[in-house]
């Protein structure tokens, strides 16, 4: 079996000829490239706490937390680190293996760095991995979160560049686009994904996965998330996205970007057992675990952990990002173990 090759030059047609597969040739091939990179019953988990809630001057319009929309959402100061730490430690004892945090700014302000990079450092010293959400960063931001020790900077780009501004007026594209490679200039590994279900077509769904997967580092991970419609946005109507078109989504987020978790992100609150059972086959191997997910519900950690039971999944241990040269080199042993496994179980068999 030879790995999938990586790639960074997907053309949109491309793209599109990958979302058109019949849905079970689709999914058999998303399957095939995540079973030659990944163990395909293990399940990465995150925990996201939100740090500072409410009262964002942006205005993403699917978002309860932006101040332009009144959704009766009760506004939260910036944590104290202490109780963050407590998160973070309950978070560990129930198996997160990375805790999240985030906090609805534009951008962090200078008073605010030395406690976000106080909050990463002693997270970290419990063993967890780091991740933030702050909002767009400059140079000097991302260097000192680096410094800190954060692992990941999670900032998404939610949609193509041509739906963009039928979702965000206060900030463009390529402000998103900047701030990414800052934070892998500085050394960060990067989360960055989407929002499906947000009356998008579906070359908007192909163009962001288009742009993940062209960017010159796939990002590490790589959030799919489901339009959860918040009464006071301006979304809050907008039509249901057809299920089958969000699993394929994932898949094709596998297909392209191999080595990067995907992961099944916000929405699977409203997501049943069998919905999300298709979307680990289609090759998301990633969840947030707990019972909030900044804002909105997320099924209840119990309710996580019995259907990792039913379906044999178990918390991967810990999220070990290797440079693709590495992965490469972790694959070539593990499939010449696999192969020797092989050869000893024939060899069992004729004996
Ligand atoms: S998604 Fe983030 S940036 Fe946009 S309004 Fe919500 S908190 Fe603010």
């Amino acid at each position: 079996m030879t790995a999938t090759a990586i790639r960074h030059d997907w053309s949109l047609q491309e793209i599109n000829e990958l979302f058109a597969l019949p849905f079970n040739d689709l999914i058999f091939r998303a399957q095939g490239v995540h079973r030659q990179h990944f163990d395909p019953n293990e399940v990465q988990v995150s925990t996201l706490l939100s740090i500072k809630t409410g009262a964002c001057p942006e205005d993403c319009k699917y978002c309860p937390q932006s101040g332009h929309y009144n959704t009766g959402l009760e506004k939260e100061k910036l944590l104290e680190i202490e109780q963050v730490v407590a998160e973070a430690r309950a978070a560990r004892e129930k198996g997160a293996s990375r805790f999240c945090m985030g906090a609805a700014w534009r951008s962090p302000t200078k008073k605010d760095m030395p406690y976000v990079t106080e909050m990463v450092r002693q997270v970290k010293s419990l063993g967890l991995e780091t991740c933030m959400t702050l909002g767009m960063l400059n140079d000097d931001q991302a260097t000192e979160l680096a410094d800190a020790g954060l692992d990941y900077y999670n900032h998404n780009l939610d949609t193509s560049e041509k739906y963009y501004s039928h979702i965000i007026t206060t900030r463009t594209y390529q402000d998103r686009l900047d701030t990414l490679e800052r934070v892998r200039s500085a050394g960060m590994k990067v989360c960055c994904g989407g929002i499906m279900g947000m009356g998008e077509d579906s070359d908007d769904r192909s163009g962001l996965l288009m742009q993940l997967a062209n960017l010159p580092h796939h990002p590490e991970s790589v959030p799919i998330n489901m339009l959860v419609k918040v009464a006071g946005t301006p979304m809050e109507d907008v039509e249901d996205l057809d299920p089958f078109e969000f699993v394929r989504t994932i898949a094709v987020a596998r297909i392209l970007m191999p080595n990067s978790h995907v992961r099944l992100s916000a929405g699977r609150e409203d997501m049943n057992d069998q919905m999300q059972a298709l979307c680990f086959l289609a090759g998301a191997n990633s969840i947030f675990y707990g019972e909030k997910l900044l804002t909105t519900a997320n099924p209840e950690a119990d309710h996580d952990r019995q259907l990792f039971n039913r379906l044999g999944i178990r918390p991967e241990e810990r999220d070990v990002n290797h440079t693709e040269d590495e992965h490469e080199e972790a694959l070539v042993n593990a499939l010449e173990e696999e192969r020797n496994r092989h050869l000893f179980y024939d060899a069992a068999q004729i004996a």
